[in-house]
C-alpha cells in the first residue's frame, strides 16, 4: 500500500471557521503551481518497493478550482512517475460552486475515480453562515451531475454543531444527503479554531452554538439514519457503503507511510515526517530555483510512533491490530500502557481480544479523553 497526498491550497474565499492552509485570490498562480508540483514530484524518488501508488488524494483548499486540464496534467504526471496499481483510488475534493458537467466529465476521463464533495449543509441559512457560496439545491445538482459523468464513488462532507443549528435541521440535512445515495459520508463536528472569525465571534459571545444535549441528539440521529441508509460507521467521523471506505484515509489511520507534494503538505516516509513551506508563492519560487521546500522534519522515536499508531488506529471501529503492532514495533499494548490500559478496560471505554484493541460504544463518546490518556 502506498499513498500520495497532493495539497492544492487555493480557495474561492476563506470560510469563517477554517484554519487550513488555504488562500483565496491566487487564480494567477494556478498554472505555475501545477508546474512546481510536477517538478517536486519528479524529484521525490520513492523506493521501488513503494510503487506503484495505491491511492492518490488531491486535497485542499479546493482542488476543483483548478482547470480540468491542470488536474489531468497532475494525474498523468503521477501516473508516469509513480504508476498506479490496478485498483488505485484516485480522489479529488470538490466544492459545488467550482464544477459543472463538462468539468466533471473531464475529471473522470483524467482517471479521477472518487469525488469528495464538500457540501457541509443542506440548509441554505447554515450554508450562508459558513460562508459557502452555493445553495443546497446547487449541491444536490452537483451530485446528480457527478453520477451522470460516471462517478460511482461519491463522498459528501457535512458538518454538525453549527451556529443556529438544532437536531431537527441536522436531521433534515442528513436526510437530504442520504436521499442522494452517497457511497460515503464524512460527518465532522464543528471545532472553533484559534485565529478564525468564528473564534472571535465566540469570544464576543456572538456564536450561538448548540449545547451538549443537542449534539448528543444529533449523534443519535446520525447513527440511526446512516444505519438505515446502509452506511457503516467505520471511523469516528466516517461512514461508507461496504467496499467504499476511503483507502487513502485508512492508510493515515493505520499510521502508514505516505508521500506528499505541495505547499503546506505533510509527508511521512521511513519514520520521517516532513512539512513543506505553506506559502504557495514561496513554494513555487523555491522549487523553480531548485531549493528544498521542507521547513520541518521530525523523526519519531519507536515508542512515540507506537503510541501514535495506537491512537490513530482507535479512530477506526475495527481498532488497532495487536499482531500488527508487535510485528511493526516488537511491543505490545499491555507492556506499553500497563495500569492505564487495565483501568480503561475496567471502565468499559476500551475492549481488547487476542486480535484487536478498540473503543467501546461508550469509549467512542469519550474518545478524546481516552486518547489523551494513551498519547
Ligand atoms: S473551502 Fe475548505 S479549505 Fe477553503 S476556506 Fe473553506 S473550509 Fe477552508
Amino acid at each position: 500500500m502506498s499513498s500520495l497526498y497532493i495539497h492544492i491550497p487555493f480557495c474561492l474565499s476563506k470560510c469563517p471557521y477554517c484554519s487550513f492552509v488555504s488562500w483565496p485570490g491566487m487564480d494567477g498562480l494556478y498554472q505555475r503551481y501545477v508546474a512546481a508540483l510536477l517538478r517536486e514530484a519528479a524529484g521525490l524518488r520513492p523506493d521501488a518497493s513503494q510503487l506503484p501508488l495505491s491511492t492518490l488524494f488531491l486535497g485542499g483548499g479546493t482542488p476543483s478550482l483548478l482547470a480540468a486540464g491542470e488536474v489531468a496534467a497532475i494525474v498523468a504526471g503521477c501516473r508516469k512517475l509513480f504508476g498506479f496499481s490496478g485498483q488505485a483510488e484516485i480522489s479529488i475534493e470538490a466544492n459545488p460552486k467550482t464544477i459543472d458537467p463538462a468539468k466533471l466529465t473531464l475529471l473522470r476521463k483524467s482517471g479521477i475515480n472518487r469525488l469528495s464533495i464538500g457540501v457541509q449543509s443542506f440548509n441554505d441559512s447554515e450554508l450562508q453562515s459558513l460562508g459557502r457560496p452555493y445553495s443546497a439545491e446547487d449541491a444536490a445538482t452537483t451530485v446528480y451531475q457527478a453520477r451522470a459523468a460516471g462517478f460511482d464513488n461519491i463522498s459528501l462532507d457535512l458538518m454538525y454543531g453549527l451556529p443556529g443549528q438544532d437536531h431537527h435541521s441536522w436531521q433534515q440535512s442528513l436526510e437530504q444527503a442520504l436521499s442522494l445515495a452517497p457511497d460515503h459520508l464524512s460527518l465532522y463536528g464543528l471545532t472553533v479554531e484559534q485565529g478564525t472569525p468564528f473564534h472571535r465571534q465566540q469570544d464576543q459571545g456572538l456564536l450561538d452554538l448548540p449545547d451538549e444535549e443537542e449534539i448528543a441528539a444529533m449523534d443519535q440521529i446520525t447513527a440511526a439514519l446512516c444505519r438505515e441508509g446502509g452506511l457503516a460507521h467505520y471511523e469516528i467521523s466516517n461512514y461508507g457503503r461496504p467496499g467504499y471506505e476511503c483507502r487513502h484515509n485508512i492508510n493515515y489511520w493505520q499510521n502508514g507511510p505516505y508521500l506528499a507534494l505541495g505547499a503546506g503538505a505533510f509527508g511521512c516516509m521511513q519514520g520521517r515526517r516532513q512539512q513543506r513551506v505553506s506559502d504557495p508563492q514561496r513554494y513555487c519560487a523555491l522549487i523553480e530555483s531548485g531549493q528544498s521546500v521542507i521547513v520541518e522534519e521530525e523523526c519519531l522515536e519507536r515508542e512515540a510512533s507506537f503510541r501514535e499508531t495506537v491512537i490513530m488506529g482507535l479512530r477506526m471501529h475495527c481498532g488497532v491490530s495487536r499482531e500488527g503492532l508487535r510485528r511493526r514495533y516488537t511491543m505490545d499494548v499491555d507492556t506499553c500502557y500497563g495500569e492505564t490500559l487495565i483501568r480503561l478496560l475496567d471502565q468499559g471505554l476500551l475492549e481488547m481480544d487476542a486480535g484487536h484493541l478498540r473503543l467501546t460504544a461508550r469509549g467512542r463518546i469519550f474518545a478524546n479523553q481516552v486518547m489523551a490518556e494513551l498519547v
